[in-house]
């Protein structure tokens, strides 16, 4: 059975970048009947908070990427990693170093100075016959993980093809800390294991650390799993993208009026591909996705591209579910919406890239004219004014639908001789208080008549 993992570290706010390393496991997972396992992975005690995990939890239900498992807290697996220290211990798979910190730089600085990369020497490994020095007094060992020395770590990347890193390039890693407790790369496999990880997906600034995790997976007898290294996102600067340069959390989407939908479509596209397909469904992308179409080369994020996609996943929306969620955005404006909603939402979705947008333009049908002096300037000319007087008269008396209230539009046009923008734009402005509104009929029938009427009368003072 496929197990999946997204293992965040709560060090920032999550962002579109990050997440994306999760929408992939969970698909996999999704679409293969597999098992989705969400692991926090907060041992930087200085730099993770409980904040950055919310924000995780928050943007990962909004989106619906649902787990199977956890959240674990890496935190409170210590005692177990520290059993597999002291079992790792006890074969010999580890052994204490007691090298200083002095002495470490002063190695590799030799090396620096010779060329080579800087690597541990393996001074206080123990091998059959060699003479290890004198344990210094008062020193905490930390432990380092002894590495295989010939051969070489090969993998299958889905995304980057084979790999193959030969052993004399890692040295010994240090897998726990002279107080004790156990380091990154260590607990990433105790975990995979405990957690029967089949594939791991995740970004590739974790590729150098896989064939050290592989190696560790091997001491302990275990296969590993299945390797995807994604490439990284850039923001639209073409930099990486990270909180210090401006990426927003992911929960910030949805306050702007992002639908879930949309943002899974746009994050499925930022490094997969199916065919030329661009707007699809979570249950399409579900369908289709797999990691043989996982793209090679870095996805470059694109807020215009994000906001058409928005707009495109709201134009397909049935009108009754997008009320919904623009009418919980209009509350947060202090508007409350009422039943025309569903129809107004309908006549606007295709000019408006978020509910935001859409809920601050329905807004209009709820609230006071709000238009500017410089439109019923130019839109309201002494000469269409009788005409507005005549029209207003005209709506007090006919049946409050779109086909009599075109019907009236057009009578006056036929009495007064003006052409349909003249008349149409100045009652735009009255009424809306813009002079860009969708058709003017539809439009005048979702306001109560009274409004329309003493709107237009205004014209007259
Ligand atoms: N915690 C790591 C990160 O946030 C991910 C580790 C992994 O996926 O193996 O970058």
């Amino acid at each position: 059975k496929v197990r999946t993992r997204f293992a965040p570290s709560p060090t920032g706010f999550i962002h579109l970048g990050n997440i994306r390393s999760a929408l992939y496991p969970w698909a996999f997972a999704r679409s293969t009947g597999g098992e989705f396992v969400l692991r926090i992975e907060d041992t930087d005690l200085e730099r993770s908070s409980q904040a950055a995990v919310d924000v995780i939890l928050e943007g990962m239900q909004w989106l619906g990427l649902d787990h199977d498992e956890g959240p674990y807290y890496q935190m409170q697996r210590m005692d177990r990693y520290k059993e597999v220290l002291a079992q790792m211990r006890a074969k010999d798979l580890v052994y204490p170093c007691y090298m200083s910190v002095a002495e470490l730089d002063a190695l590799r600085e030799r090396q620096m100075a010779n060329k080579e990369k800087p690597r541990y020497d393996g001074t206080w490994r123990p091998e059959p016959g060699k003479q290890l020095p004198p344990v210094p007094e008062g020193v905490q060992p930390v432990l380092r993980f002894r590495n295989p020395t010939g051969g070489s770590v090969v993998w299958e990347d889905k995304v980057k093809g084979r790999i193959e890193i030969s052993n004399e390039e890692l040295d010994d890693l240090v897998i726990a800390r002279p107080d004790g407790t156990p380091t990154y790369n260590f607990c990433v496999v105790v975990d995979d294991i405990d957690m029967r990880i089949t594939h791991v997906i995740r970004g590739d600034d974790h590729v150098n650390n896989t064939p050290r995790q592989i190696n560790i997976f091997r001491a302990l007898g275990q296969e590993p799993p299945v390797y995807a290294h994604l490439p990284t996102v850039l923001n639209e600067q073409g930099e990486k993208m990270s909180k210090r340069n401006g990426a927003k959390p992911v929960t910030q989407f949805r306050d702007e009026g992002f639908l879930a939908d949309a943002v899974v479509n746009y994050l499925a596209r930022l490094g997969w591909s199916h065919g030329d397909d661009e707007i699809f469904s979570r249950e399409q992308f579900l369908q289709w996705f797999g990691l043989d179409h996982l793209g090679t080369s870095a996805g470059r994020f694109d807020e215009a591209k994000l906001r058409w996609v928005n707009q495109q996943h709201m134009k397909a929306m049935d009108d009754a579910a997008l009320a919904q969620l623009v009418a919980a955005q209009m509350k947060k404006l202090g508007v409350m919406p009422d039943e025309r909603l569903p129809r107004i939402c309908g006549l606007l979705k295709d000019r408006c890239d978020t509910t935001v947008a859409l809920a601050e333009w329905a807004a209009r049908f709820y609230q006071p004219v709000q238009g500017s002096g410089e439109d019923r300037a130019k839109h309201l000319t002494d000469g269409v004014r009788p005409a507005i007087s005549m029209l207003a008269k005209m709506l007090e008396g006919v049946p409050w639908e779109k086909a009599a209230i075109a019907e009236s539009l057009k009578e006056v046009l036929r009495a007064t001789g003006l052409k349909m923008p003249q008349l149409a734009m100045p009652v735009r402005v009255l009424v809306l208080g813009t002079p860009q509104t969708p058709s003017l009929d539809a439009v005048l029938e979702l306001l109560p008549r009274e409004v329309v009427v003493e709107r237009l009368r205004r014209a007259e003072i």
